[in-house]
């Protein structure tokens, strides 16, 4: 069907481009819908500006956009849990659902995961848009379309303080305060830490911490040493904590968590800054400090839908910047550039 479709789509490195496609008919088990908003995540502005992330390479023109959330306007005939009508928050991976991690619950490392906006998948960032209704969350009346859409980085903090065992009573270090140390401060507090520290080299972004619910926030520097790092931690809380997350993947960081974190406690590796990064492995396992990685998320969006439907999550606090789909190139400039401190920059894909 020919019709309005204006799509977002990455052509090559710095060439991103708005044109009309045809509207989607929905598969058998998928729905159309017509897009509310999509967030711009810090991946979508790697391949903008590097045409690449590691080894998923820009080689065709790919559609931008992951984190979304949009309205039924079709269904496939398969398809028994949505209707027209429903609002629903998508989760972007779509796993084969026959693997042997897909079968024992470990669907983020499926090695057929289907990935909105990872090459060669088209995301999102459209009028109009189909997916697999199973992945799909149905929002209740009260929460909104940006909301719905902010659960994709939500689910990344709530599957990062899973796997952390984050609990009642943790005391938590945060490394980072971006997006996802945000979100990730957001789920530890609901997930009941006793404290959060949050720790990163810029005031704003602390500021917005505090706000989050971190406890106590750190403003460092690049040339503080990890020991010195560490002691402040521990002063600031009264004692090492037990849960370390770290949400910029540097060496600098991780040197810190590592040093930080309580012997016998958890580490857990969010960020994806360095492919390679030299730390003192022996002096954690002789503190028996467990390291664990963390990849996108795995039954994660119900969790983070309940923790905003039920009041407790303000994660619309993240939005800074607001854009129309029309205006795309604009939000991406401001992402690139970081004009106006931006954290979510939210854009909104159909006017009503
Ligand atoms: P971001 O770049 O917006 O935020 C990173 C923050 O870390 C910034 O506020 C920055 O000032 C701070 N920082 C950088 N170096 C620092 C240092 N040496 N000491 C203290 N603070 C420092 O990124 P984001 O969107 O929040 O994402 C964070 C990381 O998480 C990225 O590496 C991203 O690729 C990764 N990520 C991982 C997953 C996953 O599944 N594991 C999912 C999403 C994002």
């Amino acid at each position: 069907m020919a019709a309005d479709n204006l799509t977002a789509v990455l052509y090559k490195i710095d060439d991103l481009r708005l044109e009309n496609r045809n509207i989607p008919t929905p598969k058998d088990d998928e729905v159309l819908l017509k897009m509310g908003n999509v967030g711009i995540c810090g991946s979508d502005v790697h391949y903008l500006c590097h045409g690449r992330i590691a080894d998923f390479v820009v080689r065709e023109p790919m559609i931008m956009g992951h984190e979304a959330a949009g309205t039924v306007a079709k269904v496939g005939k398969n398809v028994k849990n949505l209707k027209v009508g429903d609002r629903v928050a998508i989760e972007p991976g779509v796993a084969c659902r026959t693997c042997s991690f897909c079968k024992e619950g470990q669907y983020n490392l499926c090695p057929e995961m289907i990935f909105c906006a990872t090459p060669p998948v088209h995301g999102n960032l459209s009028r109009y848009y189909c997916h697999a209704a199973d992945f799909c969350f149905k929002l209740p009346d009260h929460v909104s379309l940006e909301e719905g859409a902010l659960l994709e980085p939500l689910s990344v903090g709530v599957h990062a303080c899973r796997r952390a065992g984050v609990t009642l009573g943790s005391q938590v270090l945060v490394l980072g305060a971006g997006p996802i140390g945000l979100v990730s401060t957001l789920s530890a507090k609901a997930m009941g830490a006793s404290k959060v520290v949050c720790i990163d080299l810029l005031e704003d972004r602390l500021k917005l911490a505090k706000n989050c619910g971190a406890d106590v926030t750190l403003k460092i520097t690049r040339e503080e040493s990890p020991a010195a790092v560490a002691k402040r931690v521990e002063d600031a809380l009264g004692e090492k904590p037990d849960k370390t997350l770290d949400c910029t993947g540097y060496s600098n960081t991780i040197n810190i968590g590592l040093e930080a974190t309580k012997s016998g406690g958890t580490f857990v590796l969010v960020g994806m800054g360095q492919n390679e990064v030299t730390i003192p492995l022996l002096a954690a396992s002789i503190r028996e400090i467990d390291i664990r990685g963390v990849f996108r998320y795995c039954n994660d969006y119900p969790l983070a839908l309940a923790m905003v439907a039920s009041g407790k999550v303000n994660v619309k606090q993240l939005i800074t910047h607001r854009f129309e789909l029309e205006e795309t190139l604009k939000a991406f400039e401001t992402a690139k550039t970081g004009a106006g401190n931006p954290v979510k920059i939210m854009i909104r894909c159909n006017k009503d």
